[in-house]
């Protein structure tokens, strides 16, 4: 067949039209309309499909392998039938090495002397097919390095629906691949997942391009959620447009279960597992910011209609120390342990109990609570503690003083509220103890006293205004003196001598007497070496020691580095303890004795005849002096009793191979008396009254 043929009606130049044809670059061929077979084709479709053009003509499409995808060539032709024009269609032909190499054809209709052909040109897409092959190939690499990622990771297309996510992704939610796919991310949030936060990351999502690290609740298929962090990252296609985005999830549950756990143990007390300090301080300020939003008209130190908003009870247990150091501190944190079971028994779920000292707990009740509520609350503690509270070894008794402060009558910020609760725990204690009071103007003078006297406690030791007294111990046989006793005074900068009464209990109370005592031991020791150099020979030196020291300070640790640095004879020191303190055999207190015993010091039991000891009792304690409590001998000559008492006393410190000494002698009658009973030592303003150490040594050196 010669060419060229007409196409479409359109007739071109022979010659020109043919060298288009074969000397074209692009394969072209010709096949008829009927049958399909070859009937031209150029060099370019010769060298394209490795076939001769003599091998090829009368052959078809389908006889040399080329393949054509996508329509059928029925429909192909039916539509080439109705119109003009290139049509394409995607070819594919088998190459030498079995390797399919792709084509892209346009086909079009000639009519040609009355038949119709079909012509078609071949452009070569292999190299956009590799490509895309290529970028699918990486693109599955990526999924599976996905699928490796302890995050999640998932896009979401323009449709808002999942396209792709990796395995860490479908293992937090739970689902598997089929299920997820086409879910939109609503499906996989919680409801109450804030139209806000979407929006905001919206924006920042298109502005930005990716959005800021959210922490949110995810939900899993199976209804439960756990905490995720979560970043968005816009998509863009190869036009730039918006084209969905894609998301990186993080599972932080354990992250939270950690924070969770410091949280906890940074706001709660660990011996008994209630709310601390700070947790109260932060809860109480909500509260308050609460209740002063809820009803803005209420002015300080007026009452709001129904009540007050907020009540706090400041509960203190009564002689707690004394207990803890008596007994020692595994038994006292049993009890604070049954404390804080007691009071929490009275409270309701809304209530809070802190634990935010020692021996403190604070109760903070919310609104609405009427003042008689918050009375019951402090009746039933204060019954509860009227129980006793069985221990393995014994029942004891302990009781609390409870103080309130109300808001907003009493204070409008949690310090002035907590410090008025104290205040009137305090007023609740200098009335007696076991009993509770509301804050008021009425709080009495001692509360502020107490509390002034208390601060300025605190730094009475740095300050230096600590000095030792000494008051003479007189042989009745002799008229000579015996030794002397260590009796401490502040020199308060503004109120001049302070008596040991007045603020040893609260130094005990707040704990520092062990420091304090401390001080008072080496004192006294270098004074003892002081007068000796002067030479002036002391006896004996007795020095008083607080129960805390047995408990809370390496009392024979710093006993012993005293008399070493100052060269004593350790039967010089003597070392005066209550009766109470002896009477709890615990550990701390057996193993301080049995030091004490060792290095040579003495012990004196003071104030005895107060306490309980029994005759057996006192024989197992290495004791060498019994000091008769100034009650008994102020007694003496005026009560029979008293003088029963003071007598047994000597009898029995004479029969245990005791010293007895009689402290609080002022008359000459009780002198002739204690004489009378063979005690062999007095102490009294009818010798001396306790005097600085310059004085002692002017009075007594000479004789
Ligand atoms: P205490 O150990 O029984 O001391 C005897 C107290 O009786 C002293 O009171 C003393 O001044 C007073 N006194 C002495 N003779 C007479 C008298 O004839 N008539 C009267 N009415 N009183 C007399 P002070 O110095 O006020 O000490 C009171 C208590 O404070 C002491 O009782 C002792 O328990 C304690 N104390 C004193 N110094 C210390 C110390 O350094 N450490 C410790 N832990 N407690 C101390
Ligand atoms: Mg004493
Ligand atoms: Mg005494």
């Amino acid at each position: 067949m010669s060419l060229p043929p007409t196409a479409s009606g359109i007739t071109i130049p022979t010659s020109y039209s043919s060298a288009i044809f074969h000397g074209s670059t692009i394969p072209f061929s010709i096949t008829s309309l009927d049958d399909g077979h070859f009937v031209e084709v150029n060099a370019a479709f010769e060298a394209a499909f490795g076939q001769k053009r003599e091998d090829l003509l009368g052959k078809t499409t389908v006889d040399i392998g080329l393949w054509i995808s996508g329509e059928s060539r029925d429909t192909l032709l039916e539509r080439i039938n109705l119109g003009g024009g290139m049509h394409p269609v995607t070819l594919a032909a088998v190459r030498r090495n079995g390797i399919l190499h792709h084509y892209r054809s346009f086909s079009t209709r000639l009519d040609y002397e009355g038949k119709f052909y079909l012509f078609t040109a071949f452009i070569d897409i292999q190299d956009q097919i590799d490509a895309e092959k290529e970028a699918r190939d990486s693109r599955n690499h990526l999924l599976q390095l996905y699928d490796t990622m302890v995050d999640g990771y998932a896009r979401v297309g323009k449709d808002f629906r999942i396209q792709e996510c990796n395995r860490a992704f479908r293992e937090m939610l739970g689902y598997t691949e089929e299920e997820i796919l086409n879910l939109t991310p609503r499906d996989i949030t919680p409801a109450d997942w804030h139209n806000l936060d979407i929006r905001i990351e919206q924006e920042q999502l298109l502005r930005r391009g990716y959005s800021d690290i959210y922490e949110k609740e995810q939900l899993r298929k199976d209804g439960t959620t756990f905490p995720i962090e979560l970043q968005l990252y816009r998509c863009l296609d190869s036009t730039g447009n918006y084209d969905g985005f894609w998301g990186v999830i993080r599972d932080i549950s354990e992250r939270k279960r950690q924070q969770a756990n410091i949280d906890y143990i940074s706001y709660h007390d660990s011996l008994t597992n209630l709310p601390n300090r700070a947790l109260l301080l932060e809860k109480l300020e909500h509260t308050l910011k609460r209740a002063r939003h809820l009803f803005p008209a209420t002015a300080l130190g007026t009452q709001p209609e129904d009540g007050y908003q907020v009540a706090l009870l400041f509960i203190d247990l009564d002689h707690f120390k004394n207990i803890n150091d008596t007994m020692g501190h595994a038994v006292g944190d049993t009890l604070l342990q049954i404390a804080a079971g007691k009071i929490a028994r009275v409270l309701r779920e809304s209530d809070l109990l802190a634990r935010i000292g020692g021996d403190e707990f604070v109760i903070l009740l919310e609104a609405p609570v009427s003042t008689s509520a918050t009375t019951s609350v402090a009746n039933r503690i204060l019954s509860l503690f009227s129980l006793p509270i069985p221990l393995p070894e014994k029942e004891v008794y302990m009781s609390t003083s409870i103080g309130i402060s109300l808001f907003p009558k009493d204070g409008d910020d949690t310090e002035s509220l907590i410090k008025h609760a104290e205040l009137a725990m305090f007023q609740a204690k200098s009335e007696g103890r076991a009993v509770f009071r509301f804050y008021g103007a009425e709080l009495g003078a001692g509360i502020m006293e107490r509390m002034t006297l208390e601060h300025d406690l605190r730094g009475a030791l740095q300050r230096r205004e600590f000095v030792l007294y000494y008051q003479p111990q007189i042989a009745l046989a002799t008229g000579q003196l015996a030794g002397v006793e260590a009796l401490l005074r502040w020199v308060h900068p503004a109120r001049g001598i302070i008596a040991p009464s007045q603020f040893i209990p609260i130094a005990e109370d707040i704990g520092i007497i062990s420091e304090i005592g401390a001080w008072v031991l080496q004192e006294a020791c270098r004074q003892m070496d002081e007068w000796l150099v002067a030479g002036f020979k002391v006896p004996s030196m007795a020095v008083n020691i607080s129960a805390q020291q047995f408990e809370r300070s390496n009392l024979i640790a710093i006993v012993q580095e005293q008399l070493n640095k100052y060269h004593l004879p350790p039967d010089t020191l003597e070392l005066e303890v209550t009766e109470s303190i002896l009477m709890h055999k615990t550990e701390l207190i057996l193993a301080a004795l049995e030091g004490i015993k060792k290095m040579g010091v003495r012990l004196a039991i003071d104030d005895f005849g107060t306490g309980y000891s029994s005759l057996g009792y006192l024989k197992s304690l290495p004791v060498q002096r019994l000091k008769i409590d100034t009650s008994f001998v102020r007694e003496i000559g005026i009560d029979s009793n008293d003088e029963a008492i003071t007598r047994a006393v000597i009898a029995l410190s004479a029969s245990l191979g005791l010293e007895t000494v009689a402290e609080g002698v002022e008359r000459g009658e009780q002198e002739q008396f204690l004489r009378d009973e063979n005690c062999q030592f007095v102490q009294g303003f009818r010798y001396s009254r306790p005097l600085p150490a310059a004085e002692i040594q002017a009075n007594y050196a000479r004789h």
